[in-house]
């Protein structure tokens, strides 16, 4: 049994051109301890995925239309209220990628990490939440923590916010932390070190991550499994071993296509994905790439290829994914 397990899972949100589906019948499982790598472009709908799993849509306009997410055996959908709550935050966490969006920007670090803990855990009085907070922010590698409580949030790089951020999410041990792209905003050697914090911590205290990224370099650093979104579905889902040697998904393929290599012949320009992804009000029938598959055929606008394994390969939401397959051989 998974420890979280989003069944068929459909969020919709209202606007000016009327309701849009932006979630469309997602299904991940995660197990104790693993890191399920979660990757596409922007606007695939991962990161309303995880806000969905949360309970963090904004309201009125995100709605769950569709779908159960199971946490240790509790559809937190048809849980109460409180009992929720106590699961989110405590249980799940989940940092996002900008700090600074999550932190007040008119408050010193020390009291917003203070106020966490006392909704948290209330029982701490004065001097052990001082150090309490003192030993989380060294915990994510700050030093000189005293003196970082009297900084605002403006007065440390993005690298120190997201490791503040960390700090907060790990103030109860979640047994899941959902990480949203959380090293895009911050430059290529910070992000080396807060995914090597993630990865340490995750050792350290055994929680399952979700990690969201639309970047497959990350994923092939981190993550036990993946799953590949387009246009708000998993279109494929493999281990990260198969899914980088045994691409069958021609959306995933050109996602690999379009990273560098260091062995093989080099080229003076990358491939690209041609178009972009259609928005959601004007989202194609059938097979939600087609309009960029370089291989879609008539069926590919009537009928939606569903996400499952046939022939001992792994699951993929293709109508000609063994054709395909055959043609590369
Ligand atoms: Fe391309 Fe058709 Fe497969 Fe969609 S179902 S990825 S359009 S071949």
């Amino acid at each position: 049994m998974p420890l979280l397990d989003v069944r068929d899972l459909s969020v919709s949100f209202d606007t000016d051109e009327g309701k849009v589906d932006v979630v469309d019948q997602v299904n991940l499982q995660l197990d104790r301890g693993e890191t399920l790598g979660v990757v596409g472009e922007s606007g695939c709908g991962k990161s309303v995925t995880a806000l969905a799993i949360m309970g963090l849509l904004p309201k009125p306009s995100g709605q769950i239309t569709n779908g159960q997410i199971i946490f240790d055996n509790q559809d937190l959908l048809a849980t109460e209220l409180d009992e929720r709550r106590n699961v989110r935050g405590r249980k799940i966490s989940m940092i996002f990628q900008e700090p600074m969006t999550a932190l007040n920007p008119v408050q010193r670090i020390g009291k917003q990490l203070i106020e966490s803990l006392r909704l948290h855990r209330p029982e701490l009085g004065k001097d052990e939440g001082h150090r309490e907070c003192v030993r989380l922010l060294s915990q994510v590698g700050i030093s000189e923590p005293e003196r970082r409580l009297q900084d605002y949030p403006h007065q440390l790089s993005g690298g120190m916010r997201q490791r503040v951020m960390i700090a907060m999410a790990l103030i109860h041990v979640p047994d899941v932390l959902i990480a949203d792209e959380p090293t895009t905003a911050l430059d290529v050697t910070i992000q080396a070190q807060i995914l090597e914090l993630i990865s340490d911590l995750q050792e350290q205290n055994g929680m399952a991550v979700i990690f969201i990224t639309h970047d497959l370099a990350v994923i092939a650093e981190l993550a036990d499994r993946v799953n590949v979104m387009y246009a708000g579905r998993v279109v494929e889902r493999a281990s990260v071993a198969e899914l980088f040697s045994s691409p069958l998904h021609p959306y995933t393929q050109g996602l690999l296509n379009s990273i560098p290599k260091l062995e093989g012949i080099h080229k003076t320009q990358l491939d690209t994905i041609p178009g972009l992804v259609p928005s959601y009000d004007e989202m194609p029938s059938g097979c939600r790439f087609r309009n960029r598959c370089t291989y879609a055929k008539a069926l590919c606008g009537n009928k939606v290829p569903i996400l499952e394994a046939r022939d001992g390969a792994h699951p993929v939401a293709c109508h000609y994914w063994q054709s395909l397959l055959e043609q590369r051989a």
